[in-house]
């Protein structure tokens, strides 16, 4: 499995309006485009910065995943997300090492992007989602 960059940062958010005066105002990132992704209840704004990018998650949803994490422990970074080339590959080859996945086959991520995630338990405590774009 090769890892290929940080793709991005996600970082949980009341909401988008409410976070971009500091990303955008403050520290002069420009946004680069918002999406709803329904599917995990919430929407996001991404702010490339150098060669990764931040991407803003708003729950749409008390029960959606960013819902229940600003619930329980408030704004803030959520995941980190690495791009990796061939994310089939690289999942068969973490569920062979015995690493706990939550999506053991990719989903839709914004962007169009294919991402699935790893479940902090077994990666010290962070959530990451690899992600695959064409
Ligand atoms: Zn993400």
């Amino acid at each position: 499995m090769k890892v290929e960059k940080l793709d991005h940062i996600g970082i949980a958010v009341e909401k988008i309006d409410l976070a971009l005066p500091f990303w955008e105002g403050t520290l002069g990132l420009v946004l680069h485009g918002t999406e709803e992704v329904k599917e995990q209840k919430v929407k996001t704004a991404f702010l490339p910065v150098g060669d990764t990018e931040i991407e803003l998650l708003e729950s749409t949803d008390p029960e959606g995943p960013i819902g229940k994490f600003i619930a329980a422990k408030g704004q803030g970074v959520q995941h980190l997300a690495f791009r990796v080339e061939n994310i089939d590959a690289a999942l068969a080859e973490l569920k062979d090492k015995g690493i706990r996945l939550i999506d053991e086959t990719p989903r839709y991520g914004a962007g169009g992007a294919r991402i699935a995630f790893l479940h902090p338990k077994a990666t010290g405590g962070v959530l990451i989602e690899l992600c695959e774009r064409k």
